[in-house]
């Protein structure tokens, strides 16, 4: 069964040139002009990617990549985002925003297939262990990729985050206590995909602390300055301050 990508994307010809590249590779393919027309197009199944353009009439992709990863129903669907912006901060800004991946245009359309390919293999490997994980409050499930968290006086929660977020509190919950380097866990949870930096690392543990925070459990995953990052089961009082190493 071919991988379904919905692209959007408001000028024609971009999006029709991706369209015809991926339909080549054998994938299945989308296309919205516009996020209410995305909308539209995910109501009745879901699709297995989205390419998001950043500059979109009316909302723009970044916006919607927010609202995107705030839906529990949309929350893991792996986005590629495209911009015209090279500037490392609208970089940082677009996978804040949620993007798993990022590509600046002009881009080749090679290297955009090569970018869709791997990002679905990211996200569609089998976990190794489907068994409940627990750490502290939090409480990972392999099989539904559901992240809940309880404390004493509260019913248990739904924490949503996105899939690469998810890939990565997995691995990490996985080996409690132990320190992973950036490029430990850029090879653990990212596998051989050589287009993704270091830096790319400490921004999805941002946006996992911040999806987490809103159970009070971004505690658990702590940074060891000048080594990388934990989970831990006795986090310190204090809320770390600073993702950086
Ligand atoms: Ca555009």
């Amino acid at each position: 069964m071919s991988h379904r990508i919905l692209i959007v994307e408001d000028e024609i010809s971009i999006s029709e040139l991706i369209a015809i590249n991926l339909t080549h590779a054998g994938y299945e393919v989308q296309q919205a002009f516009q996020t209410e027309e995305a909308n539209l197009k995910m109501r009745e199944s879901l699709p297995d990617m989205m390419i998001l353009d950043w500059m979109l009439p009316g909302k723009s992709g970044v916006h919607y990549a927010k609202e995107l990863r705030a839906n529990e129903r949309t929350a893991g669907i792996p986005i590629l985002m495209l911009t015209a912006k090279s500037e490392e901060a609208d970089k940082v800004q677009g996978l804040d925003a949620g993007a798993d991946d990022y590509m600046t245009k002009p881009f080749s359309t090679k290297e955009l297939v090569a970018r869709v390919n791997a990002l679905l293999r990211r996200h569609s490997r089998a976990p190794t262990n489907d068994d409940l994980m627990v750490l502290g409050a939090l409480r990972l499930d392999p099989v539904t990729h559901r992240v809940t968290a309880e404390w004493p006086g509260s019913p248990r929660r739904e924490i949503i985050v996105g899939p690469t977020e998810f890939r990565l509190l997995q691995f990490m919950m996985g080996a409690p206590e132990r320190v992973h380097s950036r490029a430990q866990l850029l090879d653990q949870v990212w596998g051989n995909e050589v287009f993704i930096e270091e830096r790319t690392v400490d921004v999805h543990i941002r946006r996992l602390r911040v999806a987490l925070a809103v159970a009070k459990c971004d505690v658990y995953i702590e940074t060891v300055r000048g080594v990388g990052y934990r989970s831990t089961r006795q986090p310190s009082a204090v809320s770390s301050d600073s993702d950086h190493l």
